[in-house]
């Protein structure tokens, strides 16, 4: 069977040329050959018949999620070679085989060159995370190679994509072990404990992306009394506690997620009077909370998760950021960030600079942060340096 050509329109090849690795629907001119199925490969040519690059087609404004710039075969040695590169990546980082953290991101989609892929290692248990019908269509093989990478490095792999897989998209979808069947595991960060279940937990179970920067928490927590509003289950509070806060609230809106909070402060800690969590809405917590924090984290869901409702978002974001710094305890540590695509580091830097001058208090950069090394950015690719952080301090 002849493969299905892309024809681009003139001009629409730039960015593929540059290696970014989608394509938008506008950009297509025309289809050649066979009308592609979703979850097919594709290749991409320009309009003088210039082959650019092949990749998976979908239907939606990403048209296509380019694997690979070159004309190879994508098959089981494509597979096997990328995912070894993944896994030598993370080994080169000491994070596979670690014996203070055994949690990490295994596979991070287009910074590890595989568009729609994502899989976060928890302590052997593989969790994967596909967004898009050509990886589902892969999965298969995915799997196989991630089995072989690892040997006995991999205790299990769990499919949870329901809710990241393309809601139109003809599949079946439902989330299921590929192998091994344990609901959850117990990880262990920077020598610390945490209890995760994939089955029912956000996302993969843990917000992977924040170890290091929960890691700071644990550098300037020292007497402090912290909050940890969109606390979850209680990563950043636990390292306050091992950085010896005088004591830490963790705040989330999840009473599920507040309770793991609780069960991993006693994983971890005898103290356990030094931790309250609360259920409630972070806005009105920090309208009506007393002034004498001096250790604030904010880390919200991703307020803005398309461009459209980007200036929307970033109102949010200057309110929240804003009610912080105007309760924040004189000289006090604010760790806020953002973890919306959409949201670039300069409008991100300069909510924070509005949500400041309408505070009316002095703010001093400290940190600037980001994701770890295991959620690599592909340089062209720079939409995929989602998470943003700042550490200020206010006076
Ligand atoms: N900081 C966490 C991850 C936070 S994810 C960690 O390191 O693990 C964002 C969290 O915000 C989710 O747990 C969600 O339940 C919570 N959330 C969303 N809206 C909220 C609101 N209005 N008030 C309080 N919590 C909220």
């Amino acid at each position: 069977m002849k493969s299905t050509r892309i024809i681009l329109k003139s001009g629409k090849d730039q960015s593929l040329r540059k290696y970014h690795p989608w394509v938008f629907s506008g950009a297509i001119k025309k289809i050649k050959g066979n009308t592609p199925a979703e979850g097919d490969i594709v290749e991409v040519y320009d309009n003088k018949d210039e082959f650019l690059g092949k990749g998976h087609y979908q239907k939606g404004t990403i048209a296509i999620r380019i694997l690979s710039f070159k004309e190879v075969a994508i098959d089981s040695i494509f597979w096997k070679t990328k995912i070894e590169e993944a896994c030598n990546l993370r080994k080169m980082l000491g994070l596979l085989h670690s014996t203070e953290t055994n949690v990490f991101r295994l596979i991070n989609a287009e910074g590890d060159g595989l568009p729609g892929l994502i899989v976060d290692y928890y302590n052997g248990f593989g969790v994967i995370q596909l967004h898009s019908v050509g990886m589902y269509r892969n999965l298969a093989f995915i799997a196989e190679a991630i089995k072989e990478t690892l040997g006995e490095s991999l205790t299990g792999l769990y499919n949870k994509s329901v809710l990241t897989l393309p809601y139109k998209a003809d599949i079946e979808k439902e989330n299921y072990y590929l192998y091994g069947d344990v609901s959850g595991n117990e990880v262990k960060e920077h020598d610390l404990l945490f209890k995760v279940n994939w089955e029912e937990g956000q996302k993969t179970g843990f917000y992977v992306d924040q170890r290091e920067n929960r890691y700071m928490v644990k550098q300037l927590a020292k007497d402090r009394k912290v909050l940890n509003l969109f606390g979850y289950t209680g990563g950043f509070s636990v390292y306050a506690l091992a950085g010896d806060c005088e004591r830490v609230d963790t705040l989330d809106s999840s009473a599920k997620a507040i309770e793991l909070a609780d069960q991993n402060v006693e994983l971890n800690f005898t103290e356990k009077h030094k931790h309250k969590g609360i259920v409630a809405d972070a806005f009105s917590f920090l309208k009506e909370m007393k002034d004498d924090y001096g250790l604030i984290v904010l880390d919200p869901p991703a307020f803005a998760k398309h461009n459209n409702v980007l200036s929307n978002a970033l109102q949010g974001y200057k309110r929240l950021n804003r009610l912080a710094m105007e309760k924040i305890a004189q000289g006090g540590v604010l760790f806020t960030f953002s973890c919306s695509q959409v949201v670039s580091t300069e409008n991100f830097r300069k909510m924070v600079f509005a949500a400041s001058a309408s505070a009316g208090r002095n703010v001093k950069v400290l940190y600037q942060l980001t994701q770890p090394a295991d959620h690599p950015i592909s340089i062209f690719h720079p939409e995929g340096e989602y998470l943003k952080g700042l550490v200020l301090q206010i006076n």
